[in-house]
């Protein structure tokens, strides 16, 4: 008789792989990644998080960019309050109207009634222009400008929609950019200047495409002249996402609380002129973690861009067995550690992984769960042979594997981790241009967004006619499904993401606008989608 076969040793304690499917149920998958790759978890106040120490790495990766870049400038970081008064918050009407529903009150100390209730900021416009208005001595004359202050704080947004773990979450980490201009020209060269930067951490950092463009005038920010924004776009859903944003003030906010300088070019023996200054403010918040991880991570667990990765190459001693030599092993483990100091040395955050009762099969899932994205195996067989045997976390199966010479490893670690960064940003962006479909026929327009895309429309900016299209489209949609808008959730209805800063072509004369009931001349290529 054939003897049944042994069941296989259970290796280390079970790993729990992650149980949904990126393609049939996204958000359950989102969530099992988040918590698995231990980047984040759930906290008892609906809408509020806690970033693990995974998630906060990949934050301060993006302030060390930003913060280079911003210093180079002469922004200077500071940290104002949390707490705003009321008569201050209203202070600017349109800003307020824009947050009113979503300000957080404190009302009592204790159980005590406070006097007057305080907000707790969802931006800091009115905490930090206060300060810069003339009474404070902060702007004395034009040679105080241009005056840049940026902080890394969290903001306050009592949001109705259902909360999404960094996408759009109650309180939420960002930085928020606040600078005073003497001119108009000079704000404009920064508020630019700072979108460019926010599009290079999407891309040079997270392997994220975005495009640039200008918001509608009914997606502006309340209280700006204008608002620049980079959009993303989530595969998985065929979802837009507002990356980051760069506001042109104007002069709204400094007519309100009266931050003004003298005009240096009156002549002398003149009354000189009060000139009110020329504002920008600019933020991008932990959101783009979230978009990052939506684009890359797969079924089995996070992905991480190499540059924000903490750990960029985990090394796992492979091929110890009950054969296997004492003296071998000592010598296995000699050999990763110096090959851990020699990536060190060369500027590569290595590690490895020796740890006793866990099998090689299990820290592999472990640290492909983590989304480390080189993982380099090494054993009696690659000893011998001087060589190591790596594995790519972006590419499964035997493609993304390969051996690279341990003298090599230097140098060829580098140039991996740069080729993975540049494969991942490419098949997120072969699938962002796959999925934005450029569309003069409105029959057309509903189709596409129910095919994952985001559509590229001759439109006519303005306000009413965007309030029909996403009208229109969150109609059409209900009928074709059969189902009533959920208010809580992600919008049925398109509205416009950004209006193109790189127009494809001109807009010909006589061009209609997208939406097929109105009777306004098209202006611009605008980019309409779902969004979150
Ligand atoms: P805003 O002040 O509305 O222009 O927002 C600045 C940036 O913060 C946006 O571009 C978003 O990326 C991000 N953001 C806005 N609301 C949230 C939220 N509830 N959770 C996370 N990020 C947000």
């Amino acid at each position: 008789k054939k003897k049944a076969p042994s069941k296989k040793k259970a290796d280390g304690p079970p790993l729990i792989g992650i149980d949904a499917l990126k393609e049939e149920n996204f958000p359950e998958w989102y969530s099992q990644v988040l918590v698995k790759s231990e980047m984040l978890d759930y906290y008892d106040v609906s809408g509020c998080f806690i970033l693990r120490p995974a998630s906060y790495f990949i934050w301060e990766e993006i302030q060390d960019f930003f913060n280079k870049r911003i210093k180079s400038i002469g922004v200077k970081n500071c940290s104002f309050p949390l707490f705003v008064s009321e008569d201050v918050l209203q202070r600017e009407k349109e800003h307020l109207e824009g947050f009113a529903a979503e300000v957080a009150w404190v009302t009592h100390a204790g159980s005590t009634p406070l006097e007057k209730k305080i907000a707790i900021r969802p931006t800091s416009e009115t905490v930090i222009y206060p300060y810069y208005s003339k009474s404070s001595g902060v702007i004395r004359s034009h040679r105080d400008l241009p005056l840049r202050m940026n902080q890394w704080n969290s903001v306050v947004r009592w949001e109705f929609k259902n909360p999404q773990p960094f996408l759009r979450t109650r309180e939420f980490l960002w930085q928020e950019g606040h600078t005073a201009h003497l001119t108009k020209a000079g704000a404009e060269v920064e508020v630019h200047q700072i979108l460019d930067w926010y599009a290079a951490i999407y891309k040079d950092l997270l392997a994220v495409p975005v495009i640039k463009g200008q918001k509608s005038e009914k997606e502006r920010f309340a209280g700006s002249l204008y608002s620049l924004s980079c959009e993303g776009y989530i595969p998985a859903t065929g979802r837009g996402i507002q990356g980051a944003t760069s506001h042109c003030l104007g002069q709204n906010f400094s007519k309100m609380f009266n931050i003004t300088v003298e005009d240096p070019d009156s002549k002398p023996g003149e009354q000189k002129a009060a000139l009110h200054v020329w504002q920008n403010s600019w933020g991008l918040s932990t959101r783009s973690l979230g978009v990052m991880v939506m684009t890359h991570s797969d079924n089995r667990g996070l992905v991480l861009p190499p540059r924000v990765a903490e750990t960029q190459v985990i090394i796992v001693p492979v091929g110890i067995t009950a054969k296997t030599t004492e003296e071998q092993r000592v010598n296995l483990l000699a050999e990763i550690d110096r090959l851990v100091g020699n990536l060190t040395a060369a500027g590569i955050r290595a590690d490895s992984d020796l740890r006793d009762g866990y099998s090689p099969g299990w820290k592999f899932n472990q640290w492909e769960m983590r989304g480390v994205p080189v993982r380099l195996e090494i054993g009696p067989g690659e000893l011998a042979g001087n060589f190591v045997t790596y594995s790519r976390r972006d590419i499964a199966g035997s493609d993304g594997k390969g051996t690279i010479p341990i003298p090599e490893l230097q140098t060829a670690i580098p140039t991996l981790l740069d080729t993975i960064h540049d494969d991942l940003y490419k098949r997120a962006d072969d699938s962002f241009t796959e999925h934005r479909k450029t569309i003069t026929d409105w029959n057309e327009f509903c189709p596409a967004l129910n095919n994952k895309c985001v559509l590229v429309v001759p439109f006519c900016l303005e306000e009413d006619c965007e309030g029909e299209i996403k009208g229109m489209s969150a109609r059409k949609a209900e009928e074709d499904s059969g189902e009533a808008e959920d208010a809580k959730a992600p919008s049925m209805g398109a509205k416009s993401l950004c209006i193109l800063k790189e127009q494809p072509t001109e807009i010909a004369e006589g061009t209609h606008c997208i939406n097929p009931n109105c009777k306004n001349p098209a202006q611009k290529w605008t980019m309409f989608g779902r969004s979150y």
